[in-house]
């Protein structure tokens, strides 16, 4: 993944917006969502610029472009990405490159383009791909080392972890957009001293701050993905919240893992970032000389060079009190995605090894994005060491887990010397009592 002249720093826009300090979405990063305006509108594709979505209908109706970028608007009108994810990455450069220039200053599209721009405050999103299966993982070894801790002490990091990108099957079908509520679940939980479980409202219920990997390109059943090659598969990256109910997750996760303590709900950002424009944050992955070196199906050059994400990651908590009393949120954590032990294309290269495939629109979840320390960690079970030091909140409230009407606010950014800051605009989830 090269860079072009669509990651120029210099590039500026007619969007006077897409210049703001601090806006997400500048003209080199061109995210892409599924949103209507009006509720009896249908759902379609469109791509951020600034405060303004370009409205990928309207550019369509209005026949702007021609070509391979015309054939991938057209496909960007259903209410679902698919159509476009399975188009390849010839497609999506030039949808990309295509839209740079349209939206670039002085660009002879201005006009027409400017009639097709939706203010993002009227817009509703809706789940960006029909999502066939989802998949997450655990890649931040410093998560399944905390969370083994808690659940395992004399064993914390089982001997599998350094050799497999581990991962589970989750539930596709409650993964939901931001901003949607979260029903806080009900099922059963066993106290550690209780003799038998009881049925109720989950009392432990977490949050796990992940990013969001869509592929773009499948492959056939039996033909694997080979590492170098998974750059032409991957779509792009969103935000996303694994909500987990820690209480029915200690009960239930052996002997096959997690269940109804994660498929109530997940949470993802509208805004997927392409694989493109995200070339410019790519940097070398490394893997500590001390510890096991991946086997060669999980080992390459490119991947060494170019492998890991510069994408900082932060984690906010807005309480009921705070929102009556116009409070910011507060602050939890900040971590980055380059603490991933194992690559995007070291998932995808594991997860078709076997001949498995995958289809345009499947989701990985990267696994908790913890950092190397204790104020990095991506989920309140290990800010709070299992629910015995409750963290205290900017405003003096004080939180072990989620309580009804706290909404949980994931933001997404890079960052380069040489590349501007490209964001993922925000997942939010409020939760709801159980009913
Ligand atoms: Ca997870």
């Amino acid at each position: 993944m090269t860079l072009n002249e669509t990651h120029d720093p210099k590039l500026t826009s007619w969007v006077n917006s897409a210049q703001q300090v601090g806006t997400d979405f500048p003209i080199q990063n061109l995210p892409l969502a599924i949103f209507r305006s009006e509720s009896t509108e249908p759902f379609r594709g469109g791509v951020a610029i600034g405060d303004q979505i370009v409205d990928l209908g309207a550019v369509a109706q209005a026949e702007l472009f021609s070509g391979e970028a015309a054939a991938a608007v057209t496909a960007c009108t259903k209410p679902s990405l698919n159509a476009f994810m399975n188009m390849g990455p010839g497609a999506w450069s030039s949808l990309r490159s295509t839209l740079s220039r349209g939206l670039r200053e002085g660009s002879s599209l201005n006009e027409k383009l400017a009639n097709c721009l939706v203010p993002q405050s009227e817009a509703e999103y809706a789940v960006p791909a029909d999502i066939g299966d989802y998949t997450d993982f655990y890649t931040s070894i410093h998560h399944a080392t905390n969370i083994g801790k808690l659940f395992r002490p004399d064993n914390p990091l089982m001997p599998n972890y350094q050799w497999v990108p581990i991962g589970y099957h989750g539930r596709s079908s409650s993964i939901q957009i931001s901003g949607v509520d979260v029903r806080r679940p009900k099922g059963q939980t066993k106290a550690p001293d209780a003799l038998t479980p009881s049925f109720g409202p989950c009392q432990r219920l977490d949050y796990e701050m992940e990013m969001g990997i869509f592929i773009g390109c499948g492959n056939e059943v039996g033909q694997p993905i080979p590492l170098d090659d998974s750059d032409n598969h991957i779509f792009g990256l969103c935000l996303l919240n694994d909500w987990s109910a820690r209480d029915i997750q200690a009960w239930e996760y052996q002997p096959l893992g997690p269940f109804l303590s994660k498929s109530f709900a997940t949470t993802i950002s509208p805004w997927i970032v392409t694989w493109e424009a995200l070339a410019p944050y790519r940097k070398e992955w490394t893997r500590p000389t001390d510890h096991p070196q991946p086997l060669p199906y999980l080992e390459s050059n490119h991947n060494r060079s170019t492998g890991a994400f510069d994408i900082e990651l932060e984690v906010l908590l807005e309480t009921k009190q705070m929102r009556r009393n116009q409070e910011p949120p507060s602050q939890l954590s900040v971590s980055n995605f380059r603490y991933s032990y194992w690559t995007v294309a070291q998932m995808v290269a594991h997860h078709t090894i076997n001949g498995c495939n995958l289809r345009p629109g499947d989701l990985f979840g990267s696994g908790t994005m913890s950092g190397p320390e204790p104020t990095e960690a991506g989920a309140l079970i290990e800010l709070t060491k299992g629910g015995k030091q409750p963290v205290t909140l900017t405003n003096g409230e004080h939180r072990t887990f989620l309580e009804d009407g706290d909404a949980v606010i994931m933001r997404g950014r890079c960052q380069h010397r040489n590349a501007p800051k490209i964001g993922f605009g925000e997942a939010v989830g409020t939760i709801l009592s159980a009913t």
